[in-house]
């Protein structure tokens, strides 16, 4: 379990150093900024769907390593996903976050990496924030998501 969780922390640390998608997209058709007051966490996130597929997704903002990297791993799992299966995966990954399980590890991919935050409830909200901003987004929801 150690090796595992050393490996689930490089990935986190590599993540906040090097984010993934991070900057503006062009020709972006959903945006949303969020904001965890808790932590000082923002973030603005946009995607591009089309025929109910994200096609590309990028963020900007700045946080702890936590929002960050949920933010960045959330970018790479998002592209080419059904927003139905986005949905889901959000539900798995709150899941995933709080201790509740998450269902098959495998399915959830690099995501997973995020397991070790259930055993901190103070940084749920900063691997969630990024999530929420993506639902508030989809949502077409004109006030700025919080996790409060
Ligand atoms: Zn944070």
């Amino acid at each position: 379990m150690s090796d595992l969780r050393e490996l689930y922390q490089s990935v986190i640390l590599d993540h906040n150093k090097h984010p993934r998608n991070f900057g503006a997209l062009d020709g972006a058709t959903h945006k949303a900024d969020g904001h965890n007051p808790l932590c000082g966490d923002k973030i603005n996130l946009q995607l591009i769907v089309e025929d109910g597929v994200v096609t590309d997704v990028a963020f900007e903002g700045e946080g702890c390593a936590i929002s960050t990297a949920s933010a960045s791993v959330m970018t790479e799992t998002l592209k080419g996903r059904t927003l139905r299966d986005v949905e889901a995966l959000f539900g798995r990954f709150h899941d995933l976050v709080t201790g509740k399980g998450g269902g098959d590890l495998d399915e959830l991919g690099k995501l997973a990496v995020f397991a070790g935050v259930s055993e901190f409830p103070i940084r749920v909200k900063c691997a969630t924030l990024s999530w929420h901003t993506l639902r508030a987004a989809l949502e077409g929801a004109g006030a700025p998501a919080t996790t409060e």
